[in-house]
């Protein structure tokens, strides 16, 4: 008989594990050693479930670089002994981590389901219990014996997205995410429909771990009326060797001279700067316009049709690689976890 999967599930914070207290009704994190009790429906999966808890529970407001170690490292330590991998987190932040893990877990060949919900668990209309369970199924499933979807997700609400081309942009409904520029991995209703083109294909490579992230890093949204000062000084932190620029459209910022001049001298110092879109959607194209060639003529990289989240992320793992700004602008340009379209 074939051994049932098998799904480690790490809980961080964030409301979805919260249930109210009998006595007072104040929200308080839910206690993973009940979890068949609170969700009995869990038993008729048979699957092997192990779960492990952070320590101090975290609101995802307060996730950082270090949390983030923590986070991969628990997964590169269990990940021989489990098909695949849920982690419940907070949905504040949950496209940076997504985006973070994404890097960090090179030759990622297992699911690794990030979930969390608008309502606690323990709440009548909670949306947490569906995507718990979903996430459950999806990094449990398999075909041929090779994971469905080896990589870095989020499922929310009946989509499957893949983690770094996601970003949070409801706070009060349900559907809380959206993936501008990338197709869903797969839709869920009566039944789980995986878009297999779009899924990334695994290389049974060995996982490795890139736990270094270099924090030295910083993203500047632009904003019509912005003042050169401040962006002199945002350039002249102590240490700062990577910009994501939040940028309008396609792409463009305004060609004040002086601004401009302060981006030329800080690329020409060894700055990486990287051009974003605020737009949710779309790509940035630096030729298209007089105000995004002028961005192109001093050395701003595109970020094509990058997300924030990706951007920044990415920045951290390749300078934390300690690699050459050579290589770190050769890598912003090209794919590495499927998280721009090349
Ligand atoms: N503030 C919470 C968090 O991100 C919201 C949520 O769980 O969705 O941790």
């Amino acid at each position: 008989m074939e051994e049932p999967s098998s799904v480690f599930i790490i809980y961080t914070g964030g409301t979805i594990g919260m249930i109210p207290d009998r006595d007072t009704g104040v929200l308080k994190p839910f206690n993973f050693d009940g979890i068949y009790e609170q969700i009995p429906v869990l038993r008729e999966y048979h699957y092997k479930l192990d779960f492990h808890c952070f320590d101090p529970l975290l609101d995802s407001a307060n996730m950082n670089t270090d949390s983030w170690d923590e986070l991969a490292a628990i997964i590169y330590e269990n990940y021989e002994s489990y098909d695949g991998f849920v982690v419940l987190h907070g949905s504040d932040t949950m496209a940076y981590t997504a985006s973070a893990l994404s890097f960090m877990l090179e030759n990622l060949n297992k699911p690794v389901i990030l979930t969390g919900s608008q309502l606690p668990m323990g709440v009548i209309r909670t949306d947490g219990r569906e995507n718990f369970i979903t996430s459950i199924e999806i990094a449990a499933a398999k075909e041929d014996d090779t994971p469905m979807v080896p990589e870095v997700c989020i499922y929310f609400e009946n989509k499957l997205l893949r983690g770094n081309r996601t970003t949070k942009y409801n706070a009060s409904f349900f559907n809380a995410f959206k993936s501008g520029n990338y197709p869903l991995l797969a839709d869920v209703g009566v039944y789980i429909n995986y878009h297999r083109n779009y899924i990334l294909k695994p290389n049974f490579k060995k996982l490795k771990l890139q736990r270094e992230l270099d924090r030295n890093v910083a993203v500047l949204k632009l904003y019509p009326g912005i003042s050169p000062k401040l962006v002199k000084s945002v350039l002249q932190t102590e240490g700062l060797k990577g910009l994501v620029l939040e940028t309008f459209g396609s792409g463009n910022a305004p060609n004040d001279e002086i601004l401009l001049g302060e981006l030329s001298r800080a690329i020409e110092d060894g700055m990486i700067v990287v051009n974003v879109s605020q737009c949710i959607s779309g790509t940035v194209e630096q030729e298209k316009y007089e105000t995004g060639m002028a961005l192109n003529k001093i050395g701003v990289l595109s970020g094509k049709d990058m997300t924030t989240e990706a951007a920044i992320t990415k920045l951290m793992y390749l300078l934390g690689k300690g690699l050459d700004t050579g290589t770190v602008k050769k890598s912003m340009l090209q794919s590495l976890r499927g998280e721009l379209t090349a």
